[in-house]
């Protein structure tokens, strides 16, 4: 039996925005701790998050660089975990199957290899 190892990579990018993803607070780095926070990015009771239009209109510009399908319609779930450095226990997320409609779909970038360029998934 042999086995062919299959490795992937989850990045994370921060997006240069002046507030957060999903309420009006600073995303200013390197602010003195609970000073840039709200019931939203607490995840209180009863806050509800309202989506950032400059966080779209960048994401869709990267997607766009990358060659990726910008879809028509998109929608954001809500992942209930706990994880100890999440005391809301949700994170706010897309997938990236077709189904859970992400925003853009396809793209990728070329990676020179020693056999030639390689296109990512
Ligand atoms: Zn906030």
């Amino acid at each position: 039996m042999s086995y062919e190892p299959v490795i992937g990579l989850e990045v994370h990018a921060q997006l240069a925005t002046q507030t957060k993803i999903f309420c009006g607070c600073s995303a200013e780095f390197g602010a003195e701790p609970n000073t840039h926070v709200c019931p939203v990015c607490l995840g209180l009771p009863g806050a509800l998050p309202v989506l950032n239009r400059e966080v779209i209109e960048k994401a869709i510009r990267i997607a766009l660089a990358v060659g990726c399908n910008i879809q028509p319609r998109s929608r954001f779930l809500r992942k209930n975990y706990f994880y100890p450095d999440l005391p809301k226990g949700y994170q706010i997320s897309q997938f990236q199957s077709n189904d859970e409609m992400p925003l853009a779909t396809e793209g990728g970038i070329e990676i020179p290899t020693k056999n030639g360029p390689k296109k990512s998934a």
